[in-house]
Formats: structure tokens, sequence, C-alpha cells
């Protein structure tokens, strides 16, 4: 069993469509292992966003990730990296995949919805960052 992070965006709880999302995650075969509804700090949206600190759109990045609550998940499911990015579609909801979560959901490429972790080791980092070894230990 792999695992990836989720995050469902602030444009995802104020379009209501926590549970709409939700169900398709797991119809597609994800089991969630941890979840928490958390309104992020600037600063915390920025630590968790660092990688693209240097890229023009991360202003605007960071308050968007601040501007609302959001929803931290932890999914488990065999290649559940590669399989999670798969079933959101691309960054830009214009170029994203028939069927997929930005595509049916998305506005444009900022306010895009969802996260999904893009490797192994840093499903595991940004696992780290919202959830506590605790929150992890699976009993299904
Ligand atoms: P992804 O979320 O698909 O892995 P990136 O890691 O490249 O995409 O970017 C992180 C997030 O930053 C995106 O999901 C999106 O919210 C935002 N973003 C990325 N590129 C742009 C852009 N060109 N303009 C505005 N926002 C962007
Ligand atoms: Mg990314």
């Amino acid at each position: 069993m792999e695992r990836t992070l989720a995050i469902l965006k602030p444009d995802c709880v104020r379009k209501n469509l926590i549970g709409p999302v939700i169900s398709q995650i797991t119809e597609a075969g994800f089991k969630i292992l941890a979840l928490r509804m958390v309104h992020l700090a600037p600063h915390t949206a920025g630590g968790f966003y660092a990688v693209h600190r240097e890229r023009p759109f991360y202003k605007d990045l960071v308050a968007f990730m601040s501007s609302g609550p959001c929803v931290p998940i932890v999914l488990e499911k065999e290649n559940a990296v590669a399989d999670f990015r798969a079933l959101i579609g691309a960054t830009d909801p214009k170029e994203a995949e028939e069927g997929t979560i930005r595509q049916l959901h998305a506005d444009n490429k900022g306010e895009n919805i969802v996260h999904g972790s893009d490797s192994d080791e840093n499903a595991a980092i940004e696992i780290g960052y919202f959830f506590q070894g605790l929150d992890l230990v699976s009993t299904h």
C-alpha cells in the first residue's frame, strides 16, 4: 500500500464540493487513512509550498491557500501517488482530461480544487506537515 497527500483546497470547500470530491476519490478505490479541516495562516501555506517560493504565482498561491479552510487527507491505495495525480488531472483545468476532478470542478490554474503529492518522497514530507504518527495508524 502506498500513501499520498490530497488537499481539498479552499475553493473546493467554498463551492460546497467536499462531499462530491471525496465520493469521486473513494469510488476510484482510495481509502481514507486520516482527514482534517484547517484554515492555514499565510506563513503555514507558504511553508507547504516553499518549493515554489521563487515562482511568479507564489504570492497569489499563498493568499489563495490561506483564504479559507482546506481539507488535507491521507489516502492509501496501491500506486496511490500516480493514480491520484491521474484522478485529479493537469494543473490547468483547461488541459485536464475529461472526467478528472480538476476538469469537472476547477475554475483556473490557480484555483484548481485539489492538491496531490507528486512523488513518494514528497508524499511522506507533506503527510508529516499536517498529521502526526498517531493519526496514521491503519486500523482497516
Ligand atoms: P500541481 O498542483 O498540479 O502539482 P504545481 O506543483 O506546479 O502544480 O503548482 C502548485 C499549485 O500552484 C497549483 O496546483 C496551482 O494552485 C498553483 N499554480 C501553479 N502554476 C500556476 C500558474 N501558472 N498560475 C497560477 N497558479 C499556479
Ligand atoms: Mg505540485
